[in-house]
């Protein structure tokens, strides 16, 4: 079996799967493990299917906590730090690079691993696919598995332009690591002007930075050139207070920079024949709604699915669609109280932001 893309969801799946006696193969566009330095939340279920592989201790030492959020006013003044509250038992925040990581060394030994290289075609018959690869030599797989995030290259060559398959949500979002330590090791630090937002994020001592902004659709943005996603975040900020202009300035410099246009994606079904999607490829929850979390609880079911009918993938995926996409689609709602709790789109709508959290700071941050 291949399953595309050793983020997340894959090799969550792929641990899984070989637990069950498959034998999957991984294929990664990345040569390691890329990092915005910001940390995702892995909760509830998805803490006890990492309790179960048996990195939950790891997680736990690579996790991250932040106890308080501090707002910069327009003035220069400092609201906060607000106390955000402890995680729950069942809440960790793991940097993404870290909680992949940790995910592939679970499945390293009972998967082949293919760093660097990506599916370009794909041809099923009754019996099985043919996969080519941009480097590998050709090869007959089963099932495919397309678990390579938003922009899916699996999804692309299976169901189609995900033009027909994307939702922009109205915000980007760009994060890069400052490599410098952070000024408050114990606060989020966020600034906003209407329609924008920056926050320094500190993870484990280190500074990170997020821009996160409204704008329209951008018609054929390409999600791979840096340059271009550099620009977007440079127009929209424009140097104006605060710490913006050094930032931006750290922004021009970085090698790398994590840009995501704030979307969902949405399909009618997430299989076609011996191909399957799982994770952010099928059903992407934008920003604020849990998708790593998703992403591994969603493995789980998927493998347990395919065992259960290891000689009748279609009932497998059809079990797997029916009993993951509600929980998915329950986290697809809620996105605009967060986005405007976030990113407020006027001067009143940050002042009146600014001052629920300071009344009511532990009922916001639950929901932020
Ligand atoms: C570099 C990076 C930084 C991120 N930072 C944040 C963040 O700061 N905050 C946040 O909320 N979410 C972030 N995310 C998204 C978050 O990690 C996902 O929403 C969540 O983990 C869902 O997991 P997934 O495995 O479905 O997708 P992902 O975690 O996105 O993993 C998909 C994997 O597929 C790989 N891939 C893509 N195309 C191909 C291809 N053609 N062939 C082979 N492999 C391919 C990618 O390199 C990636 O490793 C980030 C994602 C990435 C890739």
């Amino acid at each position: 079996m291949l399953i595309s893309g050793a983020g997340v969801a894959g090799p969550t799946l792929a641990y899984w799967l070989a637990r069950h006696g498959f034998r999957p193969t991984v294929v990664e566009r990345a040569e390691g493990q890329r990092s915005s330095g910001h940390p995702v939340d892995v909760r509830g279920a998805a803490v006890r299917v990492a309790e179960r592989m048996g990195v939950l201790a790891r997680l736990r030492a690579a996790a991250t906590h932040v106890p308080g959020l501090t707002f910069i006013t327009a003035s220069g003044r400092r609201i906060g730090p607000l106390a955000l509250g402890r995680p729950r038992g069942d809440e960790l925040e793991v940097p993404r690079a870290d909680l992949a990581t940790v995910l592939c060394d679970a499945a390293r030994d009972d998967a082949e691993f293919l760093f660097n290289d990506s599916v370009t075609a794909l041809h099923q018959d009754a019996a099985g696919v043919d996969v080519t690869f941009d480097r590998a030599r050709p090869r007959r797989f089963d099932l495919v598995i397309g678990a390579d995030g938003v922009h899916s290259a699996v999804r692309g060559l299976v169901f189609g332009p995900e033009s027909d398959y994307l939702r922009h949500l109205g915000l980007y979002l760009a994060a890069l690591p400052l490599n410098r330590p952070a000024a408050d090791p114990n606060a989020v630090v966020m600034y906003n002007t209407p329609g924008r937002a920056v926050a320094v994020h500190p993870v484990r001592g280190d500074a990170g930075a997020a821009f996160i902004f409204r704008g329209p659709a951008i018609p054929g943005l390409d999600h791979r050139d840096t340059g271009w996603h550099k620009k977007i975040v440079l127009d929209a900020y424009r140097d104006d207070g605060w710490e913006l202009p050094d930032l931006l300035d750290r922004l021009r410099a970085a090698p790398e920079v994590y840009f995501h246009s704030v979307s969902q994606v949405r399909l009618p079904t997430w299989s076609r024949g011996r191909v399957a999607l799982l994770g952010d490829a099928a059903a992407s929850v934008s920003l604020f709604g849990d998708g790593s979390s998703l992403a591994m609880t969603g493995a789980r079911t998927l493998a347990e699915a395919l065992a259960a009918t290891p000689d009748d993938h279609r009932t497998a995926f059809r079990a797997y669609e029916k009993h993951h996409r509600a929980l998915a689609n329950s986290r697809q709602r809620g996105y605009h109280a967060a986005g405007a709790l976030l990113v407020p789109a006027t001067h009143i709508g940050i002042t009146v932001r600014n001052l629920a959290f300071r009344l009511f700071p532990r009922s916001n941050s639950q929901r932020a």
